[in-house]
């Protein structure tokens, strides 16, 4: 079942593992991804039998470093994965001339990126596949799925080979994802994020809710499900929507460009016009204090990510295979960057209580 939006997994992870296994990364093959990521990425590299190898993020601090790349590849790197953070589109042009000279197939983490013809963007054409994610946080929102796109038609039939094998989840875990994906809809706005933040939380530690991260474990049964035909359809209709919400996405993203004081930092971006991000990122020397005092002036604001291989405390890296200290850069920005939302529910008194919070540093 590959559909006009690409293969449907449960999960964008599940997507990636998928990409990684078509391409035939076994054990001994290692995979360079960068550090200041999420830990499904690292996890979907496990899944499929290889080792993650991280790379520190450049001068901009959120995308992979292009200029030390070439130095983490060695004899047994069989792949590349590039991760559009926040939506901020990385060269794919230099990506690919370094890759071709390893010989290397990468894959674009368009998590951040929004899917679809509506998006506008060229993010997601250049690799070998890339990988799009519907769970809470990122552009598109069913609650939980993801989905592939592969750009060459060699590996179009391998992913479909492995596609029919796969399960739609058990009904109970359906179950829980319906109610959760409607509680979101009745529930969330961003003057709402901090209970609802909680409420998630707490219903997922008690096996009420699905959680977003799971044990990291060779037998986790997740990795051979695809997406139910009910979120296929919901992702469907949302996917139509897609122009809308970048329109207001950029819109919103003007109000803080201009509305946000010049001393607080962003993150250095040469970003076009034509650039829709995910979230709108800032760097702060005080993330902590600055969390706490958002969390009570009611404004939406993301951790994003609060550890280089989010939400991994470091007692957790070896888990992934990370050292610390080994990618100093993602690890300043774990503690520095915050960033504040541009979904469609992000309305006039959201971006006003924003600005009031950030011209604290004037
Ligand atoms: C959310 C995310 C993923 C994984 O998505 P899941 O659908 O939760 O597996 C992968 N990469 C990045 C950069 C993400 O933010």
């Amino acid at each position: 079942m590959t559909t006009e939006n690409g293969f449907l997994y449960f999960r964008g992870r599940v997507g990636l593992a998928a990409i990684l296994k078509a391409i035939g990364i076994g054990s001994g093959d290692d995979v360079v991804i960068q550090a200041f990521t999420c830990v499904a990425v690292p996890e979907a590299v496990l899944a499929a039998g290889g080792r993650p190898v991280f790379a520190d993020v450049g001068e901009d601090g959120v995308n992979l470093d292009l200029s030390g790349l070439a130095e983490r590849i060695t004899g047994s790197t069989r792949a590349i994965v590039v991760q559009h953070t926040f939506g901020i589109p990385v060269d794919m042009t230099e990506v690919m001339t370094i890759a071709s000279q390893f010989e290397l197939p990468v894959i674009e983490d368009c998590c951040h990126i929004y899917p679809g013809p509506g998006s506008g963007g060229s993010a997601g054409t250049a690799g070998a596949a890339a990988f799009y994610s519907f769970e809470w946080g990122k552009p598109v929102v069913v609650g939980i799925g993801g989905s592939v796109v592969a750009n060459g038609a060699g590996l179009g039939e391998q992913l479909e080979r492995h596609y029919a094998s796969l399960q739609p989840p058990p009904s109970l875990t359906e179950l829980k994802l319906r109610i959760q994906y409607h509680a979101h809809r009745l529930l969330y706005r961003p003057s709402f994020y901090w209970p609802v933040r909680f409420v998630y939380h707490a219903t997922s530690a008690l096996g009420l809710a699905v959680p977003s991260f799971n044990t990291i474990s060779a037998e986790n049964p997740e990795y051979s499900w695809r997406l139910s035909d009910r979120h296929r359809r919901r992702l469907e209709r949302r996917i139509e929507t897609v122009a809308a919400d970048v329109e207001h996405a950029r819109n919103v993203a003007k109000q803080y460009d201009l509305g946000i004081p010049e001393c607080v930092a962003r993150p250095p971006l040469a970003l076009g016009s034509e650039v829709a991000l995910a979230r709108y990122p800032l760097l702060v020397d005080d993330k902590a204090e600055l969390l706490a005092t958002a969390r009570r002036a009611r404004v939406e604001l993301s951790s994003w990510y609060a550890s280089p291989v989010h939400p991994l405390p470091p007692e957790q890296y070896g888990e992934v295979g990370y050292v610390a200290g080994s990618c100093p850069r993602a690890e300043r920005s774990a503690t520095r960057i915050v960033s504040l939302p541009l979904n469609t529910q992000v309305g006039r008194s959201d971006i006003d209580r924003a600005l009031r919070l950030f011209n604290r540093y004037r």
